[in-house]
């Protein structure tokens, strides 16, 4: 047996890639799974962006290169984030990472010491609080209301910030909620921050789905209300916006050139540098006209889907299902079925031990995937910290329609099947 080191037991992980095994399961016993767990949009990566990468393969652009992102994708990152947000960003603030996921922790790593602390959302991307505690740091929850849109006030952040904060997680649209904040919301946050926060506080911008947005609205960034550029880290990337998870292409824009220089650093020292070809893909997603039109095209899809999911899912007995603004999931409250299917009370008749890895929701969404076959993910999946009494799931929207159609049926067909759900938690075989 290897005796790892403490903190490897202290991080968490993105369950959305560990369902993966469990629907193979599902699947190899021969049944056909709707898939409402994916976290990438369901389309191909646009022609015009992947005709670019394989240009630059063919310049041989296939070698180590600057590791802070090659220079002509941060002119135009810095171009594209300035004017979509009314900023004046410079190329020596941008670095590009392989992902928007890696600067998480590498935030955390870079600007927390052990006891500091850090706010972050909750239902929110799970990745958020993984770290908190494999660097040491404290993790303060701002727990998310539905009843707010999953959205949050300047005065429920305001009172969990003290001159220990140091990094301060926001995120619009959101995962797993779909929240948006408003433009008088943002600016109430920034008032609390800059009121309150010590001037070193960062704040953690993860602005990934800024092209996902419903009812024709524009994204809005923390970092355009007044003084916050300053405060602000602003990171995206293409995962989302081009249907491109596998490019591994995010970046960050850094209040300071200097703080850039730090990460610029990091890279050097975990990833040393992005595949060129893939951030002359990036480049190109930036800059093409055909870009938008794209975007347009997938954001239509996921509105219609939307509305046709958030209807479904509110027809469904012990189901309440708020409107989401933007992103590609919807959030449904499943308090009624926990309830009534016996979901509750079956977690609390379970050992102390089961229980710790387990909930209601994570009980129904795992009797959906086995016996209904429907993946979709359990609330405990995006913030586990005083997650206990909530019952939700996230469905994916980045699902064909008539996939979606089927899906819900089923959820309403698993949300009555009372017997069902006794036979699969007796049997006992897939509780966690
Ligand atoms: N932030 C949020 C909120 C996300 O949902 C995701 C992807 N699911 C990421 C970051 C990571 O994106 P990437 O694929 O660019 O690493």
């Amino acid at each position: 047996m290897i005796r790892w080191a403490d903190r490897i037991g202290l991080i968490d992980t993105e369950n959305a890639f560990k369902v993966g095994p469990y629907i193979a399961e599902v699947e190899r016993a021969g049944h056909r799974v709707i898939k409402c767990n994916l976290g990438e949009p369901d389309f191909a990566l646009p022609q015009h962006i992947a005709k670019a990468v394989k240009e630059a393969i063919d310049a041989d652009m296939t070698h180590y290169n600057d590791p802070q992102g090659i220079l002509p994708l941060r002119e135009a990152i810095a171009k594209d984030m300035s004017a979509k947000r009314g900023l004046s960003i410079s190329p020596d603030r941008v670095v590009v990472f392989p992902g928007a996921k890696p600067t998480i922790g590498l935030c955390q790593q870079a600007y927390c010491d052990p006891g500091d602390e850090v706010i972050y959302p909750s239902p929110g991307f799970p990745i958020y609080e993984s770290f908190i505690a494999y660097i040491g740091a404290k993790p303060v929850t701002l727990h998310l209301k539905e009843e707010n849109g999953f959205s949050f006030t300047g005065d429920e952040l305001e009172p969990l910030i003290t001159r220990k904060t140091k990094l301060i997680f926001i995120n619009f649209p959101s995962n797993p909620t779909g929240g948006v904040a408003s433009r008088e919301q943002l600016a109430r946050i920034a008032d609390a921050i800059l009121e309150k926060a010590p001037a070193d506080c960062r704040v953690y911008s993860d602005e990934i789905y800024e092209n996902i947005l419903f009812d024709g609205s524009a994204h809005l960034s923390i970092a355009a209300m007044p003084e916050m550029d300053k405060r602000t880290i602003i990171v995206s990337g293409v995962s989302k916006s081009y249907s491109w998870t596998g490019g591994r292409v995010g970046w960050a824009v850094f209040p300071t050139a200097e703080e850039a220089q730090v990460f610029k650093n990091l890279n050097i020292n975990y990833f040393s540098c992005i595949p060129a070809y893939n951030q002359m893909g990036a480049k190109t997603a930036l800059e093409s006209p055909e870009s938008p039109r794209v975007i347009k095209r997938m954001v239509a899809a996921f509105q219609e889907r939307r509305d046709l999911v958030v209807a479904g899912l509110n027809a469904i007995k012990g189901i309440t299902c708020c409107t989401p603004k933007g992103a590609f999931y919807v959030f449904p409250n499943i308090t009624g079925v926990c309830r009534d299917i016996g979901a509750i009370d079956a977690y609390e008749k379970l050992p102390r031990e089961v229980k710790s890895r387990t909930s209601p929701s994570t009980l129904f969404q795992l009797f959906l995937l086995f016996d209904h076959h429907v993946a979709t993910m359990d609330r405990k999946s995006f913030g586990r910290l005083g997650s206990e009494g909530m019952h939700f799931l996230r469905i994916s929207i980045a699902t064909g329609i008539d996939d979606l159609r089927e899906g819900i049926a089923r959820i309403a067909n698993a949300a009555a099947d009372s017997k069902g759900f006794a036979a699969f938690v007796a049997e006992g075989k897939r509780l966690s």
